[in-house]
């Protein structure tokens, strides 16, 4: 059967009226526990929340369809869904990942291959030799992150693919910044995604969230849903119901966002006050033909600028913009603007001089605007 658009799947996948009253807003199902049957069985598939429950069966029903996989499991946050897939890795077992990623992920990199007594190799995944010489001898996952956080390094998905298969890994990509409405990495050979929701999918800026989803291999989504339910961090009911009523708006919230961000990057890499901006809508961006053949629809909406001067300098232009609202995070329909190296904190590589701005969905005339006069 031909696969539903976008938005139809966005508005329909995993949802229809209520059976029991016919409500067209899915109910929420709060409660821990479910009733037995006279007999002892539960024919009504749920037992105790944690195991499974209304709300989380439906969002990740949902974005299992959106990203194309067989299914997904959800978590109570972007790094618990992180550390379900890191649970795969055994003693010497390889974990290869890039360099440039978000820092909270590389750091459960760091702790969990060390804790683990498993390698970690860190590689620039632009360097395609280097993924060869990386997975030489065999791996067990290979991560990556493209569109990367914060400096927009795009990945070739399918040659790195190809590459850590014939070592035997299994490869992930984080699909936050892209969201399945700019890339779909199933497509590319990759075997499971990973996504922060509390960004685009929640995109309000309201709800801390993580999905993985896996395409095919039920093994691995068996154990990712033993861990789910033995790791104790599933996603609460009120918080899977909330993300499965903001997916119907992630294509439009997307799309819009994308096109408001590149109005935003081509503005500011014509200003002088500017040093670099990095996003991938833009032809100067080293990774954009690489962007342009492997995603759709849209670059992203996060870019990075590093302005002319130091962190002062900076500091003091995020500080001079009115609706553009200096915080950390990204995704939701408020634009943001932070400045990344002090929020890494000690130890970050990310430049003293870049400030990191997640588009949001207002009027791209009026971001450009307000970003003008901070600039002056
Ligand atoms: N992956 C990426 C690309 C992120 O940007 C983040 C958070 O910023 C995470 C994972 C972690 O997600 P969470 O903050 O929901 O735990």
């Amino acid at each position: 059967m031909k696969r539903s658009g976008l938005n139809t799947l966005c508005v329909h996948a995993a949802h229809a009226p209520d059976a029991a009253v016919g409500s067209i807003a899915e109910p929420i199902y709060l409660s821990t526990t479910f009733e037995r049957d006279a007999d002892g069985g539960y024919p009504r598939g749920y037992r105790y929340s944690r195991e499974g429950t209304p709300n989380r069966t439906a969002l990740e029903a949902c974005v299992a369809a959106l990203e194309g996989g067989a299914g997904a499991v959800a978590f109570a946050s972007g790094l618990a869904a992180n550390m379900a897939v890191l649970d795969l890795l055994g003693t010497d077992d390889r974990l290869v990942a890039p360099t440039e990623a978000y820092y909270g992920s590389l750091k459960q990199f760091r702790d969990v291959s060390r804790q683990r007594g498993a390698s970690l190799e860190l590689i620039d995944f632009r360097d395609h030799a280097g993924i060869e010489a990386a997975v030489a001898g065999g791996a067990r996952l290979l991560w990556m992150e493209t569109p990367s956080n914060p400096l927009l390094n795009i990945t070739d998905l399918e040659a790195a693919s190809a590459i850590a298969h014939d070592a035997g890994a299994l490869v992930v990509c984080d699909n936050t910044f892209a969201t399945p409405v700019c890339q779909r990495p199933f497509s590319f050979g990759v075997d499971l995604v990973v996504h922060s929701a509390t960004k685009y999918l929640g995109g309000h800026s309201d709800v801390l969230s993580g999905v993985v989803v896996v395409r095919e291999d039920q093994e691995v989504l068996e154990r990712l849903r033993a861990w789910q339910r033995t790791a104790g961090s599933p996603l609460a009911p009120f918080d899977s119901w909330l993300l499965r009523r903001s997916i119907a708006t992630l294509g439009l919230r997307v799309r819009a966002q994308c096109h408001g961000a590149l109005k935003v990057a081509e503005f500011l890499a014509s200003h002088s006050a500017v040093e670099r901006v990095y996003y991938p809508g833009l032809a100067s961006h080293p990774g954009h033909t690489l962007a342009a053949a492997q995603m759709h629809g849209g670059f992203g909406a996060v870019l990075a600028v590093c302005i002319v001067g130091g962190a002062e300098e900076a500091l003091q232009i995020a500080g001079r913009t009115r609706l553009f609202t200096r915080a950390t995070s990204l995704g939701g329909v408020e634009s943001l603007i932070e400045h990344r190296a002090s929020i890494e904190g000690p130890g970050s590589r990310t430049p003293q001089n870049l400030l990191r701005l997640s588009v949001g969905i207002e009027e791209p005339e009026d971001l450009v605007d307000d970003l003008a006069q901070a600039l002056e």
